[in-house]
């Protein structure tokens, strides 16, 4: 018995290595159960090569069977180890079958391709039918420990729902949403993975900067992988006409979708909900909403206080479970700017830094909507209006307590030492991730005041770079002449431009004048003030939360909570950019490398060089933050060392 039941388990193990071995026996042994397909409704007809492709609206269905377009000659780019565990899967060999698998040219044995048909508040407005038009389902995979996760190529081709498009993403947009996907988990950050980034020699044709200078560019395909893709936008399909765009959902009055699509969501990812409130199903949809609310309050947070802008919060682009979802135009803070913008088709600012939280409770009053009539309005906006904003609140205060180093008090005024400090950093310009992480070494004893005040200056914009960006975007003279006229005539505002918008130019044209009077040792000085102003009030802070120590925690404990709260590395967009130029022409290992840091974005030291200086401090070579020139010409003069190895 005993020998028969080890000889299994040694089958098991053998195989398990086999497995690990042979990425392509490994992905074509993938246990598929498609529990979407077969839970929601899928539009009839079996996808024929035309049919897959066939642009259409798509009423009264939830997917539509489609096709993957193969790619010439697929190759890895990339893979994470950590995200393709999650399926079982290591790749170390045959990486030219599985380029084919990953990149949807051959198909994986039991994958069912699937296009998921979905609306959204694109910009405010209602859109319509959006749907998966690049991205396909191909299946869901159950792992090693049970779990099942879906899998989705994206830029695999044509889908019912690419409209004009034609499906497919190229290297940059690939590698962005690769690198940044893993770079969110390995933060800490609830969203979803990338197993893989394929490109191919298939070409589409691309106008990046829209400018009429077009490129030929490769396509490639992301494999993603989530508990589910469905999204806010899924349950927008039922919406009536919009009284303001003229458009509907098209499943308008197929209630009978929304209660199943309902069923399916909080069944399969809200197991515990679904059980305690078997019996009563406004009590069950109440508190899957609330739910909802609180996840995507605390995911807000989570962004807020590593500097992520998400760039494209449409509600299509919110996860029905709350992670982060679709990288497009992100971007981490360089230098604090609350008003960064980092969407440049985003001409309005809707989707900046600082209104994400706002942004994201308005698209929970849209999914409240569509929930209607299996949830009724009022409960759920007073759902949204008790829960969101404490939620939000109390998680944007006990991350930033512990990015701060305040572990074992908590004062009432410590979201005032909080806004003070990101007002001395908007004010001289400082970079966000780097004066975080720098504070544990004030906290933790190993500097004087003096050395960390040189340090943070250090980091701070100079005249220069500062005047670069307050520089006024309308001239100063025609913009007072014009103000002037608007007093007589108010009409003329909107001429201008928005009462926010004219008073933040006001302030620009302020900022710039004062800049271009002062000297860069004026700047110094006043900066200093603002610092040491600032540093005073955490000192006194700290000293509290020393002093209130019973079986208080050590130092070393201090900066290590700091340490793991402070990323040391986060995806500066010229770092990816650099990844992408070196890919662009054939050099894959920068994408590689960058992958690797990003896997331990909380390891590494920060040392300062002098704006100009070339030499690189002890294990630089391997940091990828290294004096480098982003865009915008902003200076980062704090280089990132990676910690040793071991
Ligand atoms: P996104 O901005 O990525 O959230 O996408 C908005 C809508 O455009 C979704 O319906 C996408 O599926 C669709 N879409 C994005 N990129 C493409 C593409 N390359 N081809 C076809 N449809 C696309
Ligand atoms: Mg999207």
């Amino acid at each position: 018995m005993f020998s028969f039941a080890l000889t299994g388990a040694l089958t098991a193990m053998k195989r398990a290595l086999l497995f690990a071995a042979s990425p392509g026996r490994g992905l074509r042994s993938l246990t598929f159960d498609n529990l979407a397909l077969r839970s929601l409704p899928v539009e009839p007809g079996d996808g024929t090569e035309e049919e897959a492709r066939l642009s259409r609206q798509v009423p009264g269905a939830c997917f539509s069977r489609v096709r993957p377009t193969p790619v010439k000659n697929p190759r890895l780019v990339a893979a994470s180890s950590s995200a393709l565990e999650l399926l079982g899967l290591s790749l170390e060999e045959e990486e030219e079958e599985a380029a084919e698998y990953l990149s949807g040219s051959r198909l994986l044995p039991g994958s069912e391709p699937a296009a998921h048909c979905y609306c959204g508040h694109q910009f405010g407005n209602f859109a319509g039918q959006l749907g998966d038009g690049a991205a396909m389902y191909l299946g869901e995979v159950l792992g090693p420990t049970g779990e099942r996760w879906e899998i989705q190529i994206k830029g695999a081709g044509l889908t019912p729902f690419s409209r004009q498009a034609d499906g497919r993403k190229v290297l940059r947009s690939s590698i962005r949403e690769f690198l940044c996907s893993e770079a969110m988990h390995h933060l800490g950050i609830q969203t979803t993975r990338a197993g893989s980034c394929v490109t191919s020699d298939s070409s589409v044709v691309r106008d990046i900067f829209y400018d009429g200078n077009p490129k030929e560019e490769k396509c490639t395909i992301v494999l993603r992988i989530a508990p589910t893709f469905l999204r806010f936008g899924s349950f927008e399909i039922f919406k009536e006409l919009d009284e303001f765009t003229g458009r509907r959902g098209p499943s308008v009055n197929r209630n009978d979708i929304r209660v199943q699509m309902l069923d399916y969501v909080i069944g399969a990812f809200y197991p515990d909900i679904q059980l305690k409130h078997a019996d009563n199903k406004v009590e069950r949809n109440a508190a899957f909403f609330r739910e909802i609310t609180r996840r995507t309050a605390r995911l807000v947070a989570e962004w807020q206080c590593v500097g992520f802008c998400h760039g494209v919060l449409n509600t299509d682009n919110m996860s029905i479970v709350g992670v982060t979802i679709d990288y497009g135009p992100y971007g981490f803070l360089d230098r604090y700017d609350p008003d960064h913008i980092c969407n440049g088709s985003d001409n309005m600012g809707r989707y900046a830094y600082n209104k994400q939280p706002e942004i994201c409770k308005w698209n929970l009053g849209k999914l409240a909507e569509a929930l209607v009539p299996e949830l009724p309005l009022d409960i759920s906006q007073s759902i949204l209006e008790e829960e969101y904003d404490p939620e939000f609140q109390r998680c944007y205060l006990q991350k930033m307590r512990k990015k701060l180093g305040l572990v074992q008090l908590e004062r009432e005024d410590d979201g005032k030492l909080i806004s003070d400090l990101l007002e001395t950093m908007n004010a001289t310009g400082a970079d966000f991730t780097n004066t975080f992480r720098a504070l544990s070494r004030y906290a933790g004893d190993s500097i004087s005041s003096e050395d960390f005040l040189d340090l943070l200056l250090e980091q701070c914009a100079s005249a220069e770079e500062l005047k670069v960006v307050f520089k006024p975007k309308m001239d100063p003279r025609q913009l007072s002449m014009m103000l002037m006229l608007a007093q007589s005539n108010p009409q003329l505002f909107a001429l201008i431009g928005t009462k926010t918008d004219i008073s933040k130019e006001l302030e620009r044209i302020e900022r710039y004048t004062e800049l271009q009077e002062s000297s860069e040792e004026q700047l110094l000085k006043d900066n200093r003030a603002r610092w040491t102003e600032w540093l005073h009030k955490y000192s006194d802070r700290l000293s509290k939360d020393r002093a209130s120590v019973g079986d208080g925690i050590s130092l070393a404990e201090r900066v290590e909570i700091m340490d793991s709260h402070n990323p040391a590395f986060v995806l500066r967009n010229y770092i990816a950019q650099n990844a992408i130029d070196a890919a662009e022409n054939g050099d894959f290992s920068e994408v590689r490398r960058v992958l690797k840091l990003l896997e331990n974005p909380y390891n590494g030291n920060l040392s300062v060089l002098e704006s100009g200086e070339e030499e690189e401090a002890p294990g630089a070579a391997a940091g990828p933050a290294r004096h480098s020139q982003a865009p915008g010409g902003w200076q980062t003069r704090i280089i990132w060392i990676p910690a040793e190895k071991g």
